[in-house]
C-alpha cells in the first residue's frame, strides 16, 4: 500500500437509499466502461453500510459479475439505509475501507439523501484521511498519496424528484406501474360504475401522480406541489366526477400523491377523499394504495438505456476528472446527458420542498420546471367533465384530425388530447376516418366531448388508418372535402405517409387553394423514422413490446446453447434495432444505416463461436428488417446454424406486427398530449393570422424542446428516398451499444 499514489485507476460503485429499476443497467454500465478502459473496478455491496463495515462488503468486478442483470428490478449489489454513515465517526470508516481497497473514484447511485451524504464525505475526506493518520491507521505518506476523492452521482430514485436531471433512474419503470393499474382499475371500476382513488408514491414530488393521471385519463389528480386553488375543492371534485357520470362515464379515478396537501398545509389522505365521494356521489368508492408495486418488475427500456448511458458517462467523467473537481450529478436534460454540480441539485430539490413547506405554491411549481406546469395545466383541461363554452362573439373554427400510415400506439391519445382541447378553446372538431380513401370521400363526423372519452388508454387507431399515399387525381376531391365541410386547419397524425401526403397538399395550394389552411403533421411511427423530431408517438411502445418478447426468449435458452437472430421492424431506420439492442443486451445490431458486409457476418461468426467454447451459453444478435436485402434474417439464421457446427444452435425469431399493437406507453401517451396541446394553439394561431400562405408544418421534439419545422422544409430534413432523417441523434448510442456487448474476456459469461 505504501507506493500508491492517486490515480484514477480504480473506482467504485454502490447502490443506496430506495432502490429503483434501472440501477442494475446503471451499474452494468460503470463496471463494464471502467474494464473496457482498464480501470479496476469495485462494486461496495448495501450502499454505505458497506462502506463502513468494509471487508466482504466490497467486491471486485469483473465482466460476468454484471451479466444477466438488465433485466431484474431491484439493485443486485443491494441498498440499506445506514446511519453510521450519517456520523464522522461512521464516515471515517468508510474513508479508511476505501483507503484500504486504494479506490478514490466513487460512483453513487441513489436520491437525495445518498448524494447529500456522499457530497458531505467527499468535502470531509482530506480531514478524514488526516483523523486516520492522528490515529494511527494509515501513514502520513497514504494520505498525501490521496489528497481527493472523485465522485459522481446518478439519480436512483422512482419520485422524479430531484434536480439536475429531468428523469431519474426508475421513474419511467414506475409510471408503467401505476399506468398499468390503473387501466386495470378503470376496466373494474366501469363495470361497477365505481369511483377509485388511488395513493401513488411521491412524498414531496407530484410527478407520478400528475403523469399517470395525464397518461390514464383519470379525472383528478392531487399533487403537493399545486393544491387545489379554492377552499371548496372537494365540491368541485365532486361536481366534475358527477358531470362525466352524466355525460355517459362509468368509471371515474382520483389519483393522489402520497404526500398530497391542501392549501393550508394539511394532509389530503385518501380515506378522506373516499369519504368525500362517498358522501357526495352515493356511489361505491374503493381505495388502491399501489405502495411497493411501484417499486417493482423488470426495468423500462428507458431506465435501462438511461440507466446505461449515465454509468457510461460517469466514468468518462471520471476519467477527464481533475483535482478538486467537484462532484457532478450526471442526468439527463432535453434528451442529452447532463452534468451539473452535485451539490447544487440537492440544494435546488430542497428548495421545492421548502417551497411546499411554506405553501408558496407557485413557487415550487415553478421549481419544477416549465415542463411540469404545462403538464398540471393540459390535464386540468382533459380532466374537465364537459369543456368551456366559446366565449360570447367568439369566431369558431373547424378542425379536421386524421390518421395516416400504420397504427402507432398512442394515435388516439393525441386525437383525444387534441380534440378536447380544441373544444374548450371553442371550436369544433372534425374526424376523418380510414386515412386518404376517407379523406377522399368525404368519411367525417364531427367530435365531441364524450367520443373520444377512454381513448388515452387504447392501442391501435379509432379513426382508422393505412398507408395509402393520394394519388394525383385525389387532389381534387380531398380539396373539395375540406371546402365541403368548411375546415379551417387540418392535423394530420401519422408516419412517413402522413407528412409525403401533408407535403403534396401544400404543394397542391397553387392548384388547389382549400388546401391553403394551416396544416400540422405529428409524427407518429413506431419507425421513429420521421424528420424534426428526435422521438415519434409509438416508438417506446414498440421498443418495450420487443424487448419483453426478448426478455422471454433469452429465459427460454438458458438450458441450450443458443444464438437467436431476432429481427425487428423499422423499415429503412435503425432506431428500433439498436435502442432494443441496448435495452436486452444484445451482442450485435444489424441495422440498415451501416448495412451488413461478409465481413461483418465472419467476424460475428467468430465471435460468438469463440464465446460458446469458453462456456457462453447464448447469443443474440438483432436485425433491423432492412439492414440488408441479400443477408437476410434466414439467411444470418442458416450461416451461424451451419458453422456453429456442434458449438450452438442458431434460432430466429421475426417479431413482426407485435411491435404496432398493445396499448400505449405513459411516455408515448404524454408525448402524444404534449404535441396535442402544441399542435392545437399552433392551428388556432394559424387561422387567425392572414397571410398569403398558411401556416404549415411539422411537429417535433429537438432536444427535448418542442418545435415546428415549415412543411417546405421536409425535404430537406427527411431523406426521401431512404424515409429517414438526414440527421439521426441516436446513432452516438452506437460507441455505448458496443462497449456493452463486446465479447466477453472471461470463461463463463453469460450475457
Ligand atoms: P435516498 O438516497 O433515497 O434519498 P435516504 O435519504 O434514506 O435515501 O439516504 C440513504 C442513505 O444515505 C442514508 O441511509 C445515509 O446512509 C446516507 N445519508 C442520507 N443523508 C445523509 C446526510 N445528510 N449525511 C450523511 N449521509 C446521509
Amino acid at each position: 500500500m505504501d507506493n500508491q499514489t492517486q490515480d484514477k485507476r480504480r473506482l467504485a460503485v454502490l447502490t443506496s437509499g430506495g432502490d429503483a429499476q434501472g440501477m442494475n443497467a446503471a451499474v452494468r454500465a460503470v463496471v463494464r466502461t471502467a474494464l473496457d478502459h482498464g480501470i479496476e473496478v469495485f462494486a461496495i455491496k448495501e450502499g454505505y453500510y458497506g462502506m463502513v463495515e468494509g471487508g466482504k462488503y466490497i467486491v471486485p468486478m469483473n465482466w460476468d459479475s454484471v451479466g444477466g442483470i438488465l433485466h431484474r428490478g431491484g439493485t443486485e449489489i443491494g441498498t440499506v439505509r445506514c446511519q453510521p454513515f450519517r456520523t464522522r465517526d461512521g464516515r471515517r470508516k468508510a474513508a479508511h475501507n476505501l483507503i484500504k481497497h486504494r479506490i478514490n473514484n466513487l460512483v453513487v447511485i441513489g436520491g437525495d439523501g445518498s448524494l447529500t451524504g456522499a457530497h458531505i464525505f467527499r468535502q470531509e475526506w482530506s480531514s478524514l484521511l488526516q483523523e486516520l493518520v492522528e490515529a494511527g491507521d494509515i501513514t502520513p505518506e497514504i494520505a498525501a498519496s490521496n489528497p481527493y476523492l472523485n465522485i459522481v452521482g446518478l439519480v436512483g430514485s422512482i419520485d422524479n424528484d430531484m434536480f439536475g436531471t429531468d428523469m431519474t433512474i426508475g421513474a419511467d419503470t414506475a409510471l408503467h406501474r401505476i399506468t398499468e393499474a390503473v387501466d386495470a382499475i378503470s376496466s373494474t371500476a366501469a363495470s361497477h360504475q365505481r369511483a377509485f382513488v388511488v395513493e401513488v408514491m411521491g412524498r414531496n414530488c407530484g410527478y407520478l401522480a400528475l403523469m399517470g393521471a395525464l397518461a390514464t385519463g383519470a379525472d383528478w389528480a392531487l399533487i403537493p406541489e399545486s393544491p387545489p386553488d379554492v377552499e371548496n375543492w372537494e365540491e368541485k371534485m365532486c361536481e366534475v366526477l358527477r358531470h362525466g357520470r352524466e355525460t355517459g362515464k362509468r368509471d371515474s379515478i382520483v389519483i393522489l400523491a402520497e404526500g398530497a396537501i391542501d392549501r393550508n398545509g394539511n394532509p389530503i389522505t385518501s380515506r378522506y377523499v373516499k369519504q368525500v365521494l362517498e358522501e357526495h356521489l352515493k356511489e361505491d368508492v374503493r381505495i388502491t394504495v399501489l405502495g411497493h408495486v411501484q417499486r417493482g418488475g423488470s426495468p423500462t427500456v428507458y431506465d435501462r438505456t438511461m440507466s446505461t448511458q449515465l454509468g457510461y458517462a460517469a466514468v468518462e467523467v471520471i476519467l477527464r476528472a481533475t483535482p478538486h473537481q467537484e462532484p457532478s450529478l450526471i442526468g439527463v436534460r432535453n434528451n442529452r446527458v447532463t452534468y451539473t454540480p452535485l451539490m447544487a441539485c440537492v440544494e435546488r430539490t430542497h428548495a421545492v420542498a421548502e417551497a411546499i413547506k411554506a405553501r408558496n405554491f407557485n413557487l415550487a411549481l415553478e421549481r419544477r420546471g416549465s415542463g411540469f406546469a404545462e403538464a398540471f395545466q393540459t390535464l386540468r383541461t382533459l380532466v374537465r367533465a364537459l369543456p368551456h363554452d366559446p366565449a360570447p362573439g367568439q369566431e369558431r373554427y373547424n378542425f379536421g384530425i386524421m390518421n395516416i400510415g400504420a397504427p402507432a400506439p398512442g394515435m388516439n391519445t393525441a386525437v383525444r388530447a387534441a380534440t378536447r382541447l380544441a373544444l374548450d378553446a371553442g371550436h369544433r372538431v372534425y374526424g376523418i376516418y380510414n386515412g386518404v380513401p376517407g379523406f377522399v370521400h368525404g368519411e367525417m363526423e364531427e367530435l365531441h366531448w364524450m367520443s373520444v372519452a377512454g381513448w388515452a388508454m387504447r392501442g391501435g387507431s379509432e379513426l382508422g388508418t393505412n398507408r395509402n399515399l393520394p394519388h394525383a387525381s385525389d387532389f381534387y376531391a380531398m380539396a373539395r372535402t375540406i371546402e365541403d365541410h368548411q375546415l379551417n386547419g387540418l392535423l394530420i397524425i401519422g408516419g412517413w405517409t402522413a407528412y409525403e401526403t401533408a407535403y403534396q397538399m401544400y404543394l397542391e395550394r397553387e392548384n388547389f387553394p382549400a388546401f391553403n389552411i394551416p396544416i400540422v403533421c405529428m409524427p407518429a411511427s413506431i419507425d421513429n423514422n420521421l424528420p424534426g423530431s428526435e422521438l415519434s408517438i409509438g416508438a417506446d411502445t414498440a421498443l418495450n413490446s420487443i424487448m419483453e418478447a426478448v426478455d422471454k426468449i433469452k429465459q427460454s435458452a438458458v438450458a441450450s446453447r443458443r444464438c437467436f437472430v431476432v429481427e425487428v421492424m423499422g423499415h429503412n431506420c435503425g432506431y428500433l434495432a439498436l435502442i432494443s439492442g441496448l435495452a436486452t443486451g444484445a451482442e450485435r445490431v444489424y441495422m440498415p444505416e451501416e448495412g451488413i458486409t461478409l465481413s461483418d457476418l465472419q467476424e460475428d461468426l467468430q465471435n460468438l463461436k469463440q464465446g460458446f467454447k469458453k462456456g457462453k451459453r447464448l447469443g443474440l444478435m438483432i436485425r433491423s428488417e432492412n439492414a440488408n436485402p441479400i443477408y437476410t434474417t434466414a439467411f444470418i439464421e442458416a450461416l451461424f446454424e451451419e458453422e456453429g457446427g456442434d458449438l450452438f444452435e442458431t434460432r430466429h425469431a421475426i417479431l413482426g406486427h407485435l411491435q404496432q399493437g398493445g396499448n400505449p406507453t405513459p411516455f408515448d401517451r404524454i408525448l402524444a398530449t404534449r404535441f396535442a396541446l402544441h399542435s392545437v394553439n399552433y392551428l388556432i394561431d394559424g387561422v387567425g393570422r392572414t397571410t398569403d400562405d398558411a401556416a404549415a408544418a411539422f411537429i417535433g421534439l429537438d432536444e427535448g424542446r418542442i418545435k415546428f419545422n415549415h412543411l417546405q422544409d421536409f425535404p430537406r430534413l427527411g431523406d426521401r428516398k431512404y424515409q429517414r432523417p438526414k440527421t439521426q441523434w441516436w446513432m452516438t448510442l452506437r460507441p455505448i451499444a458496443r462497449v456493452m456487448a463486446k465479447p466477453c474476456p472471461q470463461d463463463d459469461c453469460a450475457e
